[in-house]
């Protein structure tokens, strides 16, 4: 983890058992953040993501989770 990451007090995460794979997330993301991982399904990337909550808010199924970040 980069010093620059721990100045944020939460991440969003994305659910994966929750999500519908819509890409509302991927589309509001400005950063680039928001992926497909291995397991072919949407993840953030916290080191691209800028903690905007524009995910968090776009996301109709309630799949993208701000959990603090211990
Ligand atoms: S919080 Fe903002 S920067 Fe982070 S993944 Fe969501 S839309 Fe992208
Ligand atoms: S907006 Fe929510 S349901 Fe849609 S792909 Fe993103 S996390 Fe999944």
């Amino acid at each position: 983890m980069s010093a620059e990451q721990k100045k944020f007090k939460f991440n969003y995460i994305i659910n994966s058992a929750a999500c519908m794979a819509c890409a509302a997330c991927e589309l509001e993301c400005k950063d680039d953040a928001i992926f497909i991982d291995d397991t072919v399904n949407y993840a953030i990337n916290q080191d691209n993501c800028k903690r905007c909550g524009k995910c968090f808010r776009a996301c109709p199924s309630g799949a993208v989770e701000r959990v603090a970040n211990a």
